[in-house]
């Protein structure tokens, strides 16, 4: 290893050191720190963050990452190494060309446009936040500017969030998914309705906690890499390979929503979990491909959880943990987690029209930042999609367009991840029935351990050492296609709905 090589390690160890800390303080002030202790933690946070950010800004930083980018350097490295080297560097010459003014005024200006959105989100009251969406749009227009002048704003914010990805793609998947799904919908909608009556009860939450950990071990979650914990809304969080943790939270009348945010979490953790040990304290472990990540977490949850055959094996347990499912059928059980019904919150959609949800907020981040549609124009643009796809309105704003946080820090371009997440999984599912044969039959027989041991050796393991345009490349041989998914809907909705 050249001297420089041997620095630059050296340099990612102290990187290392400041995200343990960060990721210590974000994990505590979200599950355990009490009220009083809140202050203290948020400046310790803020304090180490901006540590962290200078680090990573550094001139000493700069002329290693240039040194290192040399190719009689460049060339000697290992791929985790490459891949760390380039990634880095394009942030530090992006973060470079932000001038300091700016970036202080970006940053107080999201923190302003979070609580105005609070307030918003509280009062129902849209023009609450219209300034501060407004000026976030702005901000974020001068941002890539500064950072990639001349490039195509909405695509260097796609790229942001999943690299390698262009709207041109995500243009060809979505219009395919709306065109084929939409009267889909409209068969199920004139269908029969199950009755979800049956399931009101009060379900112990120290008994669907011991539940969760029955079901993590079933999937593949490592009790020794992770643990659990409780926050308002569930997470997976990172702290280093080898320490994966889940939340998750918990509601006495409603057992399902935490089963499947259990099951959600849990694959984000496997993920992380099963990343290959030799790249710690490398960019490659850090998996900042949110597609991808969503299509693990999508694929526990929807591809396998919300099929039948992943509960016959363990739906007896289901009524031990929780006696009031030994009166409900799995049948009846299997229905209710695929109750396809029209509503306006994206995070309690159901797998079928959680698509819609994205392609709205797609189609109006593109509005947004190729046609230059104004913050003011949005409320109604947003209802007149709602009906276009789902044939319901929102009555106020609240379970509207103010719904989500994602826009008021500026995360543009972050929502169409969670549909490329389950495009992927379309492909993916296609190619493990061709590699171990029906997932049905897996499932039924109580081996969902080859299925893990199928992800973790095509993806999990890889990190985010190749874009998930080049996972799909190497692990299903062809491009992205929507295709599969579509038929994984069509399929499955027609025989629960006997369309
Ligand atoms: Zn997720």
């Amino acid at each position: 290893m050249t001297d420089t090589q041997n620095k630059f390690k050296e340099y990612l160890n102290k990187l290392a050191q400041y995200e343990q800390v960060i990721a210590l303080l974000q994990w505590d002030l979200k599950t355990a720190a009490p009220e009083n202790g809140t202050a203290s933690k948020i400046e310790a946070l803020s304090f180490f963050s901006t540590e962290y950010f200078r680090l990573m800004t550094a001139e000493e930083f700069g002329s290693l990452l240039k040194a290192l980018s040399a190719p009689e350097e460049f060339d000697s490295l290992n791929d985790a190494m490459k891949i760390t080297v380039t990634r880095y560097f394009r942030d530090y010459q992006k973060s470079k060309n932000i001038p300091e003014d700016f970036f202080t005024e970006y940053v107080n200006a999201s923190a302003h446009s979070e609580q105005a959105w609070e307030a918003a989100k509280r009062a129902s009251d849209y023009s609450i936040f219209l300034p501060h969406l407004q000026k976030m749009i702005d901000m974020t227009k001068q941002k890539i500017a500064f950072t990639d002048p001349g490039k195509e704003i909405y695509d260097v914010l796609l790229d942001t969030y999943e690299e390698g990805m262009d709207s041109a793609t995500i243009d060809r998947l979505f219009e395919e998914v709306k065109k084929e799904l939409v009267p889909l919908l409209q068969k199920i909608k004139s269908a029969p309705e199950p009755d979800s009556s049956i399931f009101n009860a009060h379900y112990d939450i120290d008994s669907q906690k011991h539940l969760q950990d029955f079901l993590l071990s079933y999937i593949g979650f490592s009790h020794k890499s992770g643990n659990t914990a409780e926050s308002e809304h569930p997470f997976t969080l990172s702290l280093g390979l080898g320490d994966s943790r889940v939340t998750n939270h918990y509601s006495l009348n409603d057992p399902i929503s935490a089963i499947f945010s259990a099951i959600h979490e849990g694959g984000h953790a496997i993920f992380e979990q099963n990343i290959n040990p030799s790249f710690e304290k490398t960019a490659a472990a850090s998996v900042n491909l949110l597609g991808l990540h969503e299509s693990q977490s999508r694929f526990y949850e929807n591809i396998l959880g919300r099929n039948i055959h992943f509960w016959e094996p363990i739906y007896e347990k289901l009524g031990e943990f929780l006696p009031k499912f030994k009166e409900i059928s799995l049948e009846d059980f299997c229905r209710e987690i695929n109750h396809v019904k029209c509503s306006f919150i994206r995070t309690e959609a159901d797998e079928l029209t959680y698509p819609f949800h994205i392609i709205l907020r797609y189609e109006i981040e593109k509005a947004i930042f190729r046609e230059g549609v104004t913050a003011d124009k949005l409320p109604e643009l947003w209802n007149q999609k709602m009906e276009e796809m789902l044939g319901i309105v929102p009555s106020n704003d609240a379970e509207g367009i103010l719904q989500d946080m994602h826009w008021s820090d500026g995360s543009f371009g972050y929502f169409p991840t969670y549909l490329l997440g389950t495009i992927y999984d379309g492909m993916f599912l296609e190619q493990i029935e061709k590699e171990l044969g029906s997932l049905d039959s897996i499932l039924a027989e109580g081996r969902i351990s080859q299925v893990t041991k199928w992800l973790n050796e095509n993806i999990h393991q890889y990190g985010s050492l190749y874009t998930s345009k080049e996972v799909i490349q190497r692990v299903c041989s062809r491009e992205i296609s929507a295709e599969p998914i579509i038929r994984y809907f069509k399929e499955k909705y027609s025989k629960i709905y006997n369309l």
